[in-house]
């Protein structure tokens, strides 16, 4: 489990990312620190794009049915308008906002803020998603998640899609993907 580093004892604001396959509990994770920020009285404000409606268009769902009240943004610029009343703030399905979210998380993070971003680090083909891999290169707390591969209950770091649609972004849950380890993906 992740310790969160505390913002008494530190001079700046700091990057968490929560990477994984679908499945792995990135949304739980996120859900998880962000109420416990809530609890020690911080002020918290969550985002995840607008083309994200799988649940709901103001909350934040996990496949364990989590929830947490969030912003729907259109862009990650959005993100960065809203972020000057919070001292936390959380950031999910960050794989799909558009390359400026790099800055404005660094940005953010400059200005004092703990920022907890989640996301996909690979897209249904195995490779890097959206903005990811550069996140995950500024950030300062890195937890990779691992889902079970539905295939063999192995230890599942890839989103296999079950239909033949090539977009690299199709919006779907269980109808399109299943969790696989690297052996039964690459079946
Ligand atoms: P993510 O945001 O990474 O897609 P969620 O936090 O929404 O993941 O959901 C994690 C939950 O999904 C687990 O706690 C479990 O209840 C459920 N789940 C469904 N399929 C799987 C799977 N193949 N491996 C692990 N958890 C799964
Ligand atoms: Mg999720």
């Amino acid at each position: 489990m992740f310790t969160e580093p505390s913002n008494i004892a530190q001079k700046s604001g700091w990057i968490e990312i929560v990477c994984g396959s679908m499945f792995s509990g990135k949304t739980e994770e996120l859900i998880r620190r962000l109420k416990r920020a809530k609890i020690a009285n911080q002020s918290v404000g969550i985002f995840k794009p607008q083309v994200d409606n799988r649940y709901h268009a103001s909350k934040i769902v996990s496949h364990d049915e989590n929830a947490i009240t969030a912003n729907a943004v259109e862009t990650a610029a959005h993100i960065h308008l809203a972020a000057k009343n919070y001292n936390v703030i959380g950031i999910d399905e960050a794989q799909f906002f558009d390359d400026e979210i790099v800055n404005i998380v660094d940005q953010l993070a400059n200005k004092g803020k703990r920022v907890i971003v989640a996301g996909l680090d690979m897209d249904y083909a195995g490779n890097p998603f959206g903005p990811m891999p550069h996140l995950l290169s500024i950030a300062n707390f890195v937890t990779k998640l691992h889902a079970v591969c539905m295939k063999c209950g192995g230890v599942a770091s890839y989103s296999y899609r079950t239909t033949n649609i090539t977009n690299q972004v199709v919006i779907g849950e269980k109808e399109h993907y299943e969790a696989r380890c690297r052996a039964c993906f690459n079946l």
